[in-house]
């Protein structure tokens, strides 16, 4: 057997099955032999080697039979926020623990074996489950440390550690995701970002990560936290790899989820290598205040450098209201999970308590039990903020100030093409450092706040090494539907810099 196998990028191992160089089933085995050895790093909260497997034999019978998808037989892991029907959906929450959802989220059946649709069967992308990844509880949080499930191999619940050094968090909430893939025990990763959980564990574990545009991947089956912010996108090596991959996760799914985009899925592939000269990076003063670590800054400055060789220039703007995303996204994504998670109450989803006198106290004692501390405050925060008398003064006002963070962008996209900047003030910090304080986890999500608010497409591409010689991305933001545009320049990026390819010790 190939022992190099997990050094494939998605796009080499995807032409080696394609050649018959390389079984899936082989690949398969590859990589769940090297998640079985690295159970410490607590990536992985449920494994499956038997529907592995059978996904596999059947990539492998679809490859020979010439019918297969574009990436058959790459092996891939869903972030557990996704429901699907082979392995458990718990969100990281005690809420679901051991939960088995009646469907596959559409990611997940686009990037698998496909899914029937109101127009008739559509093909997947044919990619092998290889299980599902940790994450925080209902994706709230930005270090992984909020998650109520046990990984495998572990009696008990254990955070998700850093490949890079063990005892960091990998970011969050999709942590496992960053992790699995920056110690090569999966090739790519699906993630969600709310308010920066792709970009942010992607810059934390030295991988790249992509959120596209708000309403371009379905959201079906994403189990939800603030849904007007959620949104899927890849995380893998590269940005070559993330290409593929948001190329068979995009698409309008409009009978499933109303926010879908009627946008017909890209080829994002196709933009990659196109010239980067003359490309306006606008790079926001309020970016680079003093908050901002400075071998972090050293770090994004680097890659900027890497770009200006080739050809394009830097262009000082500013994203004035860049310190109020905070606040406004910590109304707003509360507001909408209050409401959200309101149908966690015992009778409909998982967990229920075991004694209890009338259905009140079942709602109270099921809800109690069943959410986390982190979940409870947010739940909390989110039903002050849209009650009578507080509405007008919190919410209303938290969405106003929304639009005009979306408007600043715009004013800013007059005079350059994309934004960069970086993902986090700091490199990934000490396992326990910021539990204790939830406002501290809150401040470093400054930088990726924003585009979220906006609905903006935003990238985390690794620039360089830090603090410890723990990885930093720099963060690309592009107008909506500019994914290319990002693609590309991280693609160039990584054409004259091998950071992405480095492994942790
Ligand atoms: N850290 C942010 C939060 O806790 C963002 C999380 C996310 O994008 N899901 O809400």
């Amino acid at each position: 057997m190939n022992k190099d196998l997990h050094q494939l990028s998605v796009a080499e191992l995807a032409t080696q099955l394609r050649e018959r160089k390389v079984s899936a089933v082989e690949t398969a085995e590859h990589f769940l032999n090297r998640i079985h050895a690295q159970t410490a790093l607590g990536a992985f909260v449920d494994v499956n080697d038997e529907t592995t497997l059978a996904q596999a034999r059947a990539a492998d019978a679809a490859l020979a039979a010439g019918t297969a998808g574009p990436l058959a037989g790459v092996p891939i892991a869903h972030k557990d926020i996704f429901v699907t029907q082979d392995f458990v959906s718990t969100a990281g929450s005690r809420m679901l623990a051991g939960y088995r959802s009646p469907f596959d989220a559409t990611v997940v059946s686009k990037l698998g074996t496909g899914r029937s649709t109101p127009q008739g069967f559509e093909a997947g992308a044919g990619m092998v489950t290889l299980g599902k990844v940790s994450c925080d509880e209902f994706a709230m949080g930005s270090g992984n440390e909020n998650t109520a499930i046990a990984p495998i191999g572990h009696d008990s619940v254990a955070p998700v550690r850093n490949p890079w050094d063990a005892s960091r968090i990998p970011g969050g909430s999709s942590g496992g995701s960053a992790a699995a893939v920056a110690a090569r025990l999966a090739p790519a990763a699906t993630g969600t970002d709310t308010g920066g959980s792709i970009r942010q564990p992607a810059s934390f574990c030295g991988i790249t990560g992509i959120k596209p545009t708000y309403g371009r991947i379905s959201r079906y089956g994403m189990i939800a936290y603030a849904s007007s912010l959620d949104q899927a996108g890849p995380m893998a090596r590269s940005a070559e790899d993330c290409a593929y991959l948001l190329s068979a996760m995009c698409g309008p799914d409009a009978d499933r989820d109303s926010t879908s985009l009627d946008t017909p899925a890209e080829d994002f592939t196709r933009a990659l290598n196109n010239d980067v000269g003359g490309v306006r990076i606008g790079i926001p003063q309020e970016f680079f205040s003093a908050g901002l670590a400075p071998d972090v800054r050293a770090a994004v400055d680097s890659a900027l450098n890497e770009w200006v060789k080739l050809g394009a220039k830097l262009v000082p703007i500013s994203l004035p209201r860049t310190e109020l995303s905070i606040p406004v996204y910590y109304i707003i994504a509360p507001a909408e999970a209050s409401s959200n998670l309101s149908r966690f109450d015992g009778v409909k989803f998982g967990h229920r308590a075991q004694d209890y006198t009338d259905l009140v106290d079942m709602y109270k004692k099921t809800r109690a039990q069943g959410f986390g501390d982190e979940v409870k405050r947010r739940i909390m925060i989110g039903t002050y903020v849209l009650s009578h008398g507080y509405y007008d003064a919190y919410y209303l006002q938290a969405q106003k100030i929304r639009r005009m963070i979306a408007n600043d962008f715009q004013e800013a996209f007059k005079v350059c093409d994309v934004i960069a900047g970086p993902v986090a003030p700091t490199v990934a910090w000490k396992i326990g450092e910021k539990s204790s304080d939830p406002v501290a986890n809150y401040l470093a999500d400054i930088y990726t706040l924003p585009a979220s608010l906006a609905g903006l497409p935003g990238m985390s591409v690794p620039a360089g090494f830090g603090a410890g010689g723990m990885p930093v991305g720099i963060q690309l933001i592009g107008n909506y539907f500019q994914e290319s545009l990002l693609l590309n320049m991280a693609h160039r990026l990584q054409g004259v810099s091998d950071v992405h390819l480095q492994t942790a010790p």
